[in-house]
């Protein structure tokens, strides 16, 4: 499967840090505490692989694994922090902006929502800055399996009209990284965009 057995690479500080490169790359962004890093260990099969420099306070760095197709998986620091200072927010703005809109290898983008409260304000400024690329984003509403069947419905049908208005192409689909479900539908709309 597409993401099975990545290898991590490397860490880096900023997204300038990212050497260029040919390969095509897939970037996974979120919320901190989302659910990102446990979307990205339960599609890649690992326990621990996400979990380089989480602590929260830390410098957040950029990981980046490397798929056994040669694409990239680029883990982004988890955004909305409270903690962090405004400074600080300030720039990293700045350099994710940079990275969403000009890198040019970035193929599609995987949007990681808590289907609890999906498209925050943060999110939807990750989909502006990317919606401009014209390139596919997929949102997974992860932590699934905390809710009902009706409400999972209902997000389902509700973030997928936020996703409608919005020119870029959006999916959207429920993900549990607890009950490990959505693992194949995530795989079936990333893998075609690796065909490039
Ligand atoms: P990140 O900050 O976005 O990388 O979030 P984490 O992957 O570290 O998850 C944040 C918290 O949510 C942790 O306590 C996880 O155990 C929990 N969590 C993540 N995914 C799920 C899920 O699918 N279901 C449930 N019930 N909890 C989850």
């Amino acid at each position: 499967s597409l993401f099975r057995h990545a290898a991590f690479e490397i860490s880096v500080a900023q997204p300038d840090g990212l050497l260029p490169s040919h390969a095509p790359e897939i970037a996974f962004a979120g919320r901190s505490n989302a659910g990102k890093s446990s979307a990205i260990n339960t599609l890649v099969g690992h326990t621990r692989l996400a979990y380089v420099s989480k602590t929260p306070g830390r410098t957040q760095l950029i990981n980046v694994f490397r798929m056994k197709n040669g694409a990239a998986l680029i883990d982004l620091p988890g955004y909305g922090y409270a903690q962090v200072p405004e400074a600080v927010r300030r720039q990293w703005r700045g350099l994710l902006e940079r990275y969403l809109t000009e890198r040019e290898n970035l193929v599609g983008l995987v949007l990681i929502m808590d289907s609890r409260r999906p498209f925050t304000e943060l999110d939807r400024q990750m989909v502006a800055w990317f919606a401009v690329s014209g390139r596919p984003i997929h949102c997974l509403l992860t932590k699934s399996d905390k809710l009902t069947r009706q409400e999972q419905a209902k997000v389902l049908r509700d973030t997928k009209k936020i996703a409608a208005e919005y020119a870029c192409p959006i999916t959207v689909q429920l993900f549990s990284s607890l009950k490990k479900t959505g693992m194949d539908e995530a795989e079936a709309v990333i893998a075609p965009w690796l065909k490039i």
